[in-house]
C-alpha cells in the first residue's frame, strides 16, 4: 500500500482527492503548504508526493527546487494551466510528471501508478552515505562515527544529512538555514549554535576539526578527515 503526500490548498479539492485516493487504497497525509509539505517530507517516508502547484505560502514550483535538495520522492505535479513552458519548467525542477486540471480519478491513479512503478524500477537510492568513518542513514534517521552510534537532536541530524550529502561543498548558513529550518532569515546564529553542538558530538571543535570545516566568510563543509589525521 502506497504512502501518498497530497499538498493541495483547496480544502474541498483535498478532501475530495484523499477519498479517491484512499478508496484506490493508498494510504494518505494531507497538507495545505509548501513548507509544511517540506516538513512532512523530511518527518517521514513517503512514496509519492502530489503536489498542486497554487499554494499560499510559496510557488510550488520553487518548493519542488528545494524539494530536490532534501529528497528524491516521486513527485506528480498537478497545475490548473495547460501551458507547455510550464509544464517544461515544472519537469525541469524535479517533477517526475504532471497532470492539468480537471482531471478524471483513473487519470491520476494511472499517472502515479506509473511514477511508482518507475521509482521501485530506480535502484537503490542514496540513502545511506560514508564520508570516512561518518555514515549517514537518512531512512532510519541514524548516523554514526567509526561504528559509534551518534546521539542527535533531530536538527543536528538534518544538518549532517544536508552536508554529508555533499561532502567537499562549502555550504553558506544562510542555504542551511533555508534548507534545513525551512525558513529564510536570520538563521545563521541558529546554524552556528546547532554546528557547534554538532561538532561537539562529533568529537571535534571549530579550532581543531576533522570532518566539518568552517571558510571564513562562504561558509562550511564536510568532508573526510586525511588518512594520517
Ligand atoms: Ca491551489
Amino acid at each position: 500500500m502506497a504512502k501518498v503526500l497530497l499538498v493541495e490548498d483547496d480544502p474541498s479539492v483535498r478532501s475530495a482527492l484523499h477519498r479517491c485516493l484512499s478508496n484506490a487504497t493508498y494510504t494518505v497525509r494531507e497538507c495545505g503548504t509548501a513548507l509544511g509539505a517540506l516538513r512532512a517530507v523530511l518527518d517521514e517516508p513517503f512514496d509519492v508526493m502530489l503536489l498542486d502547484l497554487g499554494l499560499p505560502d510559496l510557488d510550488g514550483r520553487d518548493m519542488l527546487v528545494m524539494l530536490r535538495t532534501v529528497s528524491d520522492i516521486p513527485v506528480v505535479v498537478v497545475t490548473a494551466r495547460h501551458d507547455e513552458r510550464e509544464i517544461v519548467r515544472v519537469l525541469g525542477s524535479g517533477a517526475d510528471d504532471y497532470l492539468v486540471k480537471p482531471f478524471s480519478v483513473e487519470h491520476l491513479i494511472a499517472r502515479m501508478t506509473a511514477v511508482l512503478r518507475r521509482a521501485g524500477t530506480r535502484g537503490p537510492s542514496a540513502d545511506v552515505v560514508t564520508v570516512g568513518g561518518l555514515v549517514v542513514d537518512a531512512a532510519r534517521r541514524l548516523a554514526s562515527l567509526d561504528d559509534a552510534p551518534l546521539d542527535l537532536t533531530p536538527k543536528e541530524f538534518d544538518l549532517l544529512k544536508f552536508l554529508a550529502w555533499r561532502p567537499g561543498v562549502v555550504v553558506a548558513r544562510s542555504e542551511l538555514f533555508q534548507q534545513v529550518w525551512l525558513q529564510t532569515y536570520h538563521g545563521e546564529r541558529t546554524v552556528d549554535i546547532h554546528l557547534s553542538w554538532l561538532r561537539r558530538k562529533l568529537g571535534e571543535s571549530a579550532a581543531r576539526p576533522r570532518y566539518l570545516h568552517t571558510i571564513r566568510h562562504v561558509g562550511i563543509k564536510l568532508e573526510a578527515p586525511a588518512p594520517s589525521a
